[in-house]
């Protein structure tokens, strides 16, 4: 029987997690009124998390798990799963309980009142480290005010979503995946559901600083190109300023006896003021034209070295 909820959860290198994770799951899971499947994939984990998921999947046959042929990151991992879901209404979340799978309950609730969309959005982050929250706090409100989209702030990829949007974002052919904002791309009905953010329950972040600021590139460069605009107002500025100092160098020379302009110091500054605007144009040039690059080369999403599960097949699953 095709089931009516299917939860996604991406796994990479948490095995101190899967147990508790699972207990966590199964409790809210038993709890719904309806056939549910727990998706779960491995995202090329180093360590034994993917010898634990074949093990749940044998206990128990709602599990179902993909494997990953190597690391493609998190927005690529649920992105498969969201190939692979059979049910009605789909639910992210994190697994490392950061999300708490408690909240489903009230999630699905929303659901009945109609809404396709429920995105759970953080009131706090409880014990997460400043440089985090901090960064995190800035870039939402950035990404607020450049995105074409409304993406509300604050939320991450916790969700509950209809089958109707989960169709359009299989139908979505960029390679670049923000899943978060993509999903307010989609519109339909969307509400939020509050939440505190917990800390990890074990483990290292497996979102490292490089990683994290990739996905915020991501982000704004796929929802705005304002960017773009950016070199052409430091272009502007910088023209200014070059029209300003031709002017005060023709002054100094016409009417002051002895020209204060000494030394090259104020060359120099010149030269790099106007080769980091070149620079920081070329590379933001160069953010727009990768992406192109990417989409050209349409490889796919990513490699599956391995499925557990998913005996019955849907017939809107797309693979
Ligand atoms: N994750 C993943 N691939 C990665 C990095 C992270 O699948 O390359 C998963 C990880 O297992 C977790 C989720 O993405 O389920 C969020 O990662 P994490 O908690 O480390 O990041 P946070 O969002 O808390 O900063
Ligand atoms: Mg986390």
């Amino acid at each position: 029987m095709l089931p009516k909820y299917s939860l996604i959860v991406p796994i990479y290198n948490e095995e101190e997690i899967i147990p508790e994770l699972y207990r966590r799951l199964n409790a809210v899971m038993n709890r719904l009124d309806g056939v549910v499947e727990l998706i779960l994939i491995n995202d090329g984990s180093r360590d034994r998390s993917l010898q634990l998921l074949r093990e749940l999947h044998q206990k128990d046959p709602r599990i179902c798990y993909l494997s990953f042929a190597r690391n493609f990151g998190h927005q690529i991992a649920v992105t498969a799963g969201l190939n692979f879901v059979r049910g009605q209404v789909i639910i992210i979340l994190d697994a490392d309980l950061q999300d708490p799978p408690e909240l489903i309950p009230d999630m699905i609730e929303k659901w009945r009142q109609g809404y396709q969309v429920v995105y759970a959005q953080r009131t706090q982050r409880l014990k997460e480290r400043w440089f985090k929250r901090f960064t995190a706090y800035f870039f939402y409100r950035i990404l607020k005010k450049l995105a074409d989209v409304e993406i509300p702030t604050d939320t991450g990829d916790f969700c509950l979503m209809d089958r109707q949007i989960v169709d359009i974002l299989n139908s979505m052919p960029e390679r670049t995946r923000y899943i978060r904002g993509l999903r307010s791309w989609v519109g339909f009905e969307q509400t939020a559901i509050r939440f505190e953010r917990n800390p990890r329950f074990a483990g290292e972040v497996k979102y490292t600083f490089r990683k994290s600021l990739a996905l915020a590139i991501n982000g704004l460069v796929s929802f705005s190109i304002v960017p773009l605009r950016l070199s052409t107002y430091l272009g502007l500025i910088a023209a200014a300023a070059a029209i300003f100092m031709a002017l005060l160098v023709l002054y100094w020379r016409l009417f002051v006896p002895h020209s204060p302009l000494t030394g090259f110091t104020i060359i120099l500054m010149a030269i790099f003021f106007l080769g980091s605007v070149q620079l920081v144009s070329v590379g933001i040039l160069g953010e727009y034209i990768g992406r192109i690059y990417e989409e050209v080369k349409a490889r796919p999403l990513y490699t599956l070295a391995e499925v557990g599960g998913f005996y019955h097949k849907s017939s809107n699953s797309t693979r």
